[in-house]
């Protein structure tokens, strides 16, 4: 093991920073950070039909937005760089002809359609439908002619044919590879572009990475890798693989269990506080009970002898909890500004609040702070609060079409218009009022003035929803629904 933790977060910039991407970026952002050690962001961009600058941007917009600093890598520089694999083809290039020379590699001129063939009839034949070695023992007049057909190699490393490669990994133990199984697998491809295999060892070695930790999908990479460090001459870092993460359905997490990007969360309107302590909990326990943590606890109690060797199920009720409650840890100033954007988003105000909106926001916000799982859903609970109020057909066929509904409204109205102030307590005691007068139950009597002012049967608290409306709107909807009423029942 090298002196100095040093870890890395290696994503394929191919797309948003998926959730299981984000779950290893943190544990090794925690395990660096504990450890006094060096957090690496490296983008390994050499499937070049694949890798987009978007994307790029987008990680690393994500990673900050999580708050997941990195000490080296894009923007940050450090001395181990270039951090970007594209601009790393040099070294790749040098180490493979390194190992030509070395006679670990060879060059295969196997065109795409030939292998693309021999694998069909393998499989045909009830074969393994790896590479069958036909290039490892080519003669100098065979490769002549090859090259003299135009064609131009690919660089393959000459797998040992037998012995076990044995990886002792942090989490799962020791895994066991027969090498026989493995087969000559390509390190540099024939436009001078390396596999992810080759290029992950060259890089981690360079960067002197002391820790791999990263998903379970690689762990049938890590022998092929191990062999290469042996064949490098390179010292072998420790491997540490994260288990899966599954659905509730206990396959693989993918879209059809509802977003899976970091960035999706964050339009939704989840904490980046929320989602760290979620994915720290996703493979990894400190004890049965505890599930919240700060920051700065989850760097002191992490450790990967803790994360679990089995998976993960990714429970977003757990998540929408979690959020929640960290909503309701954010000072109200604090929520409101962070709200702002959500509104806006959707239409309900147009310009960055003045100081006298943003005093008003603030009560909308006190009113709906309880009930608050993400951001966003102050669009859903306070709509009605901004423009015009639309009334949910449904409830109006059931709550607003009596002669009954009708006699509420009317004394509701003649109520509100004659109290002095406007405050949620006298309204409250005006509406109570109300029903004694009518001699009706409040839960049934009030249904009438809700669906009225907020458009729906389900609402934040009514008092404080007709206070934030203010009078003249009170008034206003509560005859619209009456002359609705009228319409419809007269
Ligand atoms: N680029 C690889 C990925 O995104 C990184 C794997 C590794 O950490 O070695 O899956």
């Amino acid at each position: 093991m090298a002196e100095r933790v040093r870890v890395r977060f290696a994503p394929s910039p191919t797309g948003f920073l998926h959730i299981g991407g984000a779950r290893t970026a943190l544990y090794n952002w925690l395990f660096a950070r504990q450890k006094g050690g060096a957090f690496i962001l490296r983008i390994e961009d050499t499937d070049r039909s694949r890798s987009t600058e978007e994307a790029i941007q987008a990680i690393v917009s994500s990673m900050h937005w999580l708050g997941l600093e990195w000490d080296e890598g894009p923007e940050t520089g450090g001395d181990f760089g270039p951090y970007r694999q594209t601009e790393r083809l040099s070294l790749y290039e040098e180490t493979a002809q390194r190992l030509l020379a070395q006679k670990k590699t060879y060059c295969c001129y196997c065109t795409p359609d030939e292998l693309k063939s021999r694998r069909r009839v393998a499989l045909k034949e009830g074969r393994t439908p790896g590479y069958d070695g036909r290039c490892r023992e080519l003669t100098a007049r065979e490769r002549d002619e090859f090259e003299k057909e135009g064609r131009r190699p690919a660089i393959r490393f000459a797998c040992p044919r037998e012995g076990t490669t044995v990886a002792n990994d942090l989490i799962k133990g020791e895994t066991r590879f027969e090498n026989r199984l493995i087969d000559d697998f390509i390190l540099l491809r024939a436009d001078g572009f390396p596999t992810y295999n080759f290029a992950v060892v060259v890089d981690d070695n360079a960067m002197r990475i002391s820790h791999v930790i990263r998903g379970e999908d690689h762990l049938p990479n890590t022998p092929k890798q191990i062999l290469l460090y042996q064949a490098l001459g390179f010292p072998i870092p420790d491997f540490a693989h994260l288990p899966m993460i599954l659905g509730p359905d206990r396959k693989p997490l993918s879209k059809r269990h509802g977003a899976t990007s970091v960035e999706e969360y964050r339009r939704n309107g989840y904490l980046p506080e929320a989602i760290l302590n979620y994915l720290a909990l996703l493979g990894w326990s400190y004890d049965e009970k505890t599930t919240l943590f700060t920051g700065e606890e989850l760097i002191e109690k992490f450790s990967l002898g803790n994360v679990s060797r089995s998976p993960a199920i990714w429970d977003p009720a757990k998540l929408e909890w979690m959020n929640g409650h960290y909503i309701r840890q954010i000072p109200l100033k604090e929520l409101t500004l962070r709200i702002v954007p959500f509104l806006r988003e959707a239409g309900l105000i147009k310009d960055f609040p003045d100081a006298e909106e943003l005093s008003w926001l603030e009560r909308v916000v006190v009113s709906i702070r309880d009930r608050m799982k993400v951001l966003g859903d102050v669009v859903t609970l306070t709509d009605f609060l901004f423009g015009e109020v639309k009334l949910d057909p449904q409830a109006v066929e059931r709550v607003l079409k009596s002669d009954e509904a009708l006699r509420v409204l009317a004394l509701a109205e003649e109520k509100l218009a004659s109290l002095p102030g406007f405050r949620k307590d006298g309204i409250e005691r005006a509406l109570r009022g109300m029903c004694e007068e009518l001699s009706l139950k409040p839960a049934k009597a009030l249904q009438p003035v809700r669906v009225a002012v907020t458009g729906k049967t389900v609402s934040p608290p009514l008092f404080e929803s007709i206070e934030l409306l203010g009078r003249e709107q009170t008034l206003q909807r509560l005859k619209k629904a009456r002359n609705l009423i009228s319409d419809k029942i007269g």
